[in-house]
């Protein structure tokens, strides 16, 4: 506003005037006469000019005044309601969310934050959910431990292999557990330590085949290797490779109880694509979106009977990211489930 004002007096005062008498003497020289008339034309000029110029500059002051004062109290009213809000969050209400805006940009600050929101809800209900379960893993196992040395110290069973195994069983779930739990700790925090470098992934991709076919039985899925005998060089850690493919496989053990498992990997422009496809119980499609995500489970009476933690899946994306690919997941509820990821070819 006062750019345009200074603009508007300095140009009226110095051209303006000019402009007009210049005028009078091209008229003159036509043939008029305006000699004696000349100076109260110049003032008669001059004051039209400074009223019009006074009321404009009254006018659009005005207008632009009230209008700064209704726009800026709009915003100043909704980033005032935004920080009350925002400080409820931050005292644990994370159900609260922030209202629309008519202003674009605020609007569009308020869809994001509530994104934000949504998902730290999401993480603390997972988090409240974690511990009840880690409360129930944990209890388990420990009543049962501590309900056999009870007895084996007072006599009333006698120490036998069988009791030893089962203890052992147990104490190895817990350990599974804090493993999980250790590592992807440190994976998020990325103090994954990740050694890359250029190698062959097939002899890996054969020897887990062969790993997990052994421990399959009769009814068991059958496990299939689908892959060229020559693949090209991947640049990837070779133990993380074989986590993240454990990981994927001992799921899709878990939850195929018949029909097949194929391990499987192709090439694509600058990346190698490695595939656990299963005939397993599938994942229904309002999972999809979350199964990587720390502590989701789809099922969790299944997969609390399994022992699963609902942490395998958050450690295998973290790695495969960490090596530079992406991981992603396309099931059919009842029809099973395929895992796929890429590693940069090196
Ligand atoms: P968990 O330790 O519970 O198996 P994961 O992170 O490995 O944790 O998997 C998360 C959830 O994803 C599992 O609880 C299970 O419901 C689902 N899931 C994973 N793999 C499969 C699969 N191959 N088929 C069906 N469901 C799966």
């Amino acid at each position: 506003m006062l750019v345009g004002i200074l603009s508007l007096v300095i140009i009226g005062k110095v051209s303006s005037p000019r402009f007009f008498v210049l005028r009078l003497e091209q008229l003159e020289g036509t043939g008029y006469r305006l000699r004696y008339a000349r100076p109260q034309l110049i003032e008669g000029f001059e004051n039209a000019w400074y009223r019009g110029t006074l009321w404009s500059l009254v006018v659009s002051t005005t207008a632009s005044g009230a209008l700064s004062y209704w726009v800026s109290r709009r915003i100043v009213l909704s980033l005032t309601q935004m920080e009350q809000i925002t400080r409820q969050i931050a005292a644990g209400q994370l159900d609260r969310r922030l209202p629309n805006s008519d202003i674009p940009e605020l609007d569009r600050l308020s869809a994001s934050f509530n994104h934000m929101t949504a998902s730290l809800e999401g993480v603390e209900q997972r988090r409240r959910e974690l511990i009840s379960d880690l409360t129930h893993e944990l209890r388990t196992p420990l009543t049962i431990v501590r309900g056999y040395l009870e007895e084996l110290a007072e006599g009333g069973i006698e120490p036998s292999a069988e009791i030893y195994l089962r203890l052992s069983t147990e104490t190895k779930r817990l350990e599974r557990l804090v493993n999980d739990l250790q590592e992807l700790s440190k994976a998020e925090a990325g103090y994954l330590a990740i050694n890359l470098q250029s190698l062959n992934i097939r002899p890996l991709l054969a020897s887990l085949v062969q790993r997990f076919a052994d421990q399959l039985h009769e009814e068991s899925p059958i496990l299939l290797l689908d892959c060229p005998p020559q693949l090209p060089l991947v640049w990837a850690d070779i133990d993380r490779t074989e986590q993240i493919l454990v990981n994927l496989l001992g799921n899709a053990l878990l939850y195929t109880i018949s029909g097949s498992i194929t391990l499987s990997a192709w090439t694509e422009t600058g990346k190698l694509w490695v595939a656990v496809t299963d005939t397993g119980i599938g994942i229904a499609s309002e999972h999809l979106p979350h199964i990587f995500e720390r502590f989701y489970r789809a099922d969790r009476s299944r997969s609390r009977h399994s022992g699963g933690t609902g942490i395998g899946l958050a450690i295998s994306r973290r790695l495969v990211e960490l090596q530079g690919g992406e991981i992603s997941v396309e099931s059919k509820f009842g029809k099973g489930s395929t895992f796929k990821f890429f590693l940069p070819v090196a």
